[in-house]
């Protein structure tokens, strides 16, 4: 393999992002990616392997914030979690850019407004093809491109649901998606998130970012080649990365280095670094590297009437902003409601003590929502190594705000006729959200990296993933990673590199 121009670590949403972004440029870059891809198989379409038995979860263990040790929901392959995730590709709002007052403390805002990230958020939309409709959701920011396809559309009884929802003057809103529904259902009739995408239905970091990175002969992916530590010279540079592929170290050199390892794993990554001339790790003179996790504060709500079912397969389409910016006694904002890939028995039988029966019984009738409220960045609440494991101490924050969204949810969905409704937050070992750990800042005492996603303490390091983000805001964070790693693709291609 000739030397790279660009190393980037991680072909998740941002390191995949940022390779199709600058792969039309010509420069020789090359991602290095721990896991492998992922294959079809029947495990994929089964409720039962992905929940209860966990078939796709890694082997690994991090401690908690007590040192106990837990198997989190983090996940490895190619693509990263976006395999995963529920597609849903949604700008955080114009308003999560300015500091806010929140039931739990303030959320400080960002060192760039909502207008700096809109021709980003545009151009992700485009690329990740996006579906949507504006004009539905009272919080919607500013465009200046419209959503390029219709939204995916609703299942008959969530359209009775969006009715009902109305009916009690909520204003329901389609779900910004990146899902082409037809090419998933084909491959089997399941909802879609927390199923892995081996049949390219979704639009994840593999199937877009890294498939159209991978066009031009300049990108080369190598998989099982996991990040171990990186290299920094005496002027700050830094010089290489080293690299663990089955057991055998080497050490890659590069003039640029993006790390997009995700939230943890970047900031474990960057502490495990630590030399003597760097002995809190590299990026780390703020000394923020791993503060500042966050992870939403999330509740799945099951909504059901005893005599009406629930048919739908996917039923993730609509999303309700009433609360996003106010709901709190104090006028504060609460958060975002969403539907969840639809619930089936197996699912809420492994996620629950439920009698299996009972459990079947439930979600042949449920609705299934999800709550997701703003969690505050807490200086705290940190990932560290502990004898060079992971310890992820999250601490969570503005609960009241979350509690006070299920409340008023639960509320509204028996008054929309469904009088059994019934809430469960998310377990806190899926960090399906999680954020923070190296935040952008304009002030280099404290955060680690500028507005292009540049590290304050070395000119040739950027961090590319959700670990930049300063705030988590209430919304899923994948759009704006995306976004992030084509501004940050902006100013990397304006870098000269030695040839
Ligand atoms: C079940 C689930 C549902 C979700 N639903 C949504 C949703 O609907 N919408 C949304 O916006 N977000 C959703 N998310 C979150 C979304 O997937 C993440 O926000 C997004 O993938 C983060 O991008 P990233 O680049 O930070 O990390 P990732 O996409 O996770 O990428 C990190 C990559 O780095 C690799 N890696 C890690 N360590 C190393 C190393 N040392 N060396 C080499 N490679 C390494 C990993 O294998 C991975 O491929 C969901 C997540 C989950 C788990």
């Amino acid at each position: 393999m000739t030397a790279p121009d660009l190393i980037i670590i991680g072909s998740g949403m941002g390191g995949a992002t940022l390779a199709a972004a600058l792969a039309p440029g010509g420069r020789r870059i090359l991602i290095l990616e721990r896991g492998e891809r992922l294959a079809p198989t029947p495990a994929a379409r089964d409720a039962k392997a992905i929940f209860a038995r966990g078939t796709f979860r890694p082997s690994e263990e991090w401690l908690d914030g007590d040192g106990q040790p837990f198997n989190p929901g983090n996940y490895y392959y190619v693509g990263g979690n976006s395999k995963f995730y529920g597609a849903v590709l949604i700008r955080y709002r114009a308003e999560d850019f300015r500091p806010r007052r929140h039931m739990g403390g303030m959320s400080p805002g960002w060192p760039i407004g909502y207008d700096q990230m809109e021709p980003f958020y545009s151009r992700a939309e485009a690329m990740y093809r996006v579906r949507g409709a504006s004009g539905e959701d009272p919080t919607d920011p500013p465009r200046s491109a419209a959503y390029g396809y219709p939204p995916v559309p609703d299942e008959p009884d969530i359209a009775d649901l969006r009715r009902r929802l109305a009916g009690v003057g909520l204003h329901p809103a389609s779900l910004p998606l990146g899902v082409d529904i037809n090419r998933w259902l084909a491959a089997g009739q399941t909802p879609w998130d927390a199923f892995p995408d081996t049949c390219g239905g979704k639009m994840d970091a593999e199937t877009v970012g890294l498939a159209e990175a991978l066009k031009h002969p300049n990108v080369t992916l190598l998989t099982g080649a996991r990040a171990t530590r990186l290299i920094a010279g005496p002027d700050g540079r830094i010089t290489g990365v080293e690299v663990d592929r089955a057991g055998r170290r080497e050490v890659i050199a590069a003039p640029l280095v993006a790390l997009a390892a995700g939230a943890v794993q970047s900031a474990a990554l960057l502490l495990a670094s630590a030399t003597a001339e760097h002995p809190a790790g590299l990026a780390n003179r703020s000394d923020q590297v791993g503060r500042n996790f966050m992870n939403h504060n999330c509740s799945a709500v099951l909504a059901l009437h005893p005599f009406r079912r629930n048919r739908a397969i996917y039923q993730k389409t609509l999303m309700v902003n009433d609360f996003y910016l106010t709901g709190g006694p104090e006028g504060e904002p609460l958060g975002n409601i969403q539907l969840l890939g639809k619930i089936s028995g197996p699912i809420l039988a492994a996620a629950t003590p439920l009698p299996r029966l009972l459990a079947h019984w439930i979600a042949a009738r449920s609705v299934d929502l999800y709550a997701m409220s703003e969690d505050l960045p807490n200086p705290e609440s940190r990932v560290t190594l502990a004898n060079g494991r992971i310890r992820l101490d999250w601490k969570r924050s503005n609960w009241a705000a979350h509690q006070a969204l299920v409340a008023r949810l639960a509320g509204l969905l028996r008054k929309a006729g469904y009088p059994v409704v019934l809430s469960r937050p998310f377990d806190r070992r899926t960090p399906s959200h999680q954020c923070g750990t190296a935040r952008m800042g304009a002030d280099p005492a404290t955060s680690v990296v500028d507005d292009r996603c540049r590290s304050h303490d070395h000119p040739n390091l950027f961090v590319v993933d959700a670990s930049v983000l300063p705030t988590s805001a209430a919304v899923n964070p994948a759009l704006t990673v995306a976004a992030l790693a084509l501004r940050a693709a902006d100013h990397i291609r304006t870098i000269e590199v030695a040839a």
